[in-house]
């Protein structure tokens, strides 16, 4: 089943879960991971099933670049701040980093991120 993860800075958590609302029967048809606390948003304001993982500044990112190393992810929706720096920086920077060695989907914006989770389903 397509893999798919979806995290969101505090910033951008209300543009991910209308994302997710908007698309919540594409997304319905993907096992869909999240770091924690965009996750617990998400189920929250959705019916999606999603696993937590840790939150992205306890290590949640690098849970999730885990298993685009271990070849387990076909997509990231990854909504960051431009805006302000993150504690958790040097985390967020190893998964970019960790998606393109291993030429994995990722989307940071929701322009991309349509295109991304419309592009799985072919
Ligand atoms: P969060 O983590 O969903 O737990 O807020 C996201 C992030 O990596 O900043």
């Amino acid at each position: 089943m397509t893999r798919v993860a979806l995290i969101a800075h505090d910033e951008k958590k209300p543009d991910l879960i209308e994302f997710a609302q908007a698309h919540e029967t594409q997304l319905g048809a993907y096992d869909l991971i999240a770091t924690g606390t965009t996750g617990k948003r998400l189920i929250e304001a959705t019916d999606l099933e999603i696993e937590r993982k840790e939150s992205g500044p306890l290590g949640g990112d690098l849970m999730i670049g885990s298993e685009v190393a271990a070849g387990k992810l076909d997509g990231i929706v990854f909504l960051r701040d431009p805006l302000r720096a993150q504690p958790h920086e040097p985390d967020i920077s190893a998964l970019l980093r960790i998606c393109d060695v291993h030429d994995t989907a990722l989307a940071t914006n929701l322009a991309s991120a349509t295109f991304l989770i419309e592009g799985l389903a072919d």
